[in-house]
């Protein structure tokens, strides 16, 4: 915290013709400044980021094998299921034909969102052979 009883010490000294003592005071004060505006500026963040994290906890739910948001009444979504569960990510799966496809990992889901189910593959890509080369 800043103590506010200083900037009267300040005042004091500058009062008293001890100029050199209030600049040394004031440059230490400043500092202090500085360090509660970038402490501040980061509990901010956090204090952000904790809302958007009870706000999804009230609002994101699971339904037909996709997530959805509930925002202002709408439904957004689907959002992709594999990036959610593992990196805490909400990216909407785009429509790809008769797949739903996710634009950041390329996971694909059969089916489209509205029927009942779509159920997820696995995200991974099709293993290929692999050659193998003949020992000489
Ligand atoms: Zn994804």
């Amino acid at each position: 915290m800043l103590d506010y009883r200083r900037f009267k010490e300040i005042n004091d000294l500058f009062a008293s013709g001890q100029p050199e003592r209030a600049r040394r005071l004031l440059m230490e004060l400043q500092s202090r400044c500085i360090a509660l505006r970038d402490e501040m500026s980061m509990l901010k963040v956090r204090l952000q980021t904790f809302e958007d994290i009870f706000y999804l906890s009230r609002n994101l739910y699971a339904e037909n094998g996709f997530y959805w948001l509930r925002t202002a009444g709408a439904k957004q979504g689907p959002f992709c299921t594999h990036c959610y569960e593992s990196e805490g990510a909400l990216i909407r799966l785009e429509k790809n034909g008769g797949q739903l496809r996710c634009p950041y990992c390329d996971s694909s889901y059969a089916g489209s969102a509205r029927d009942s189910g779509g159920h997820a593959d696995s995200g991974l890509p099709l293993r290929q052979a692999r050659i193998l080369p003949f020992a000489k």
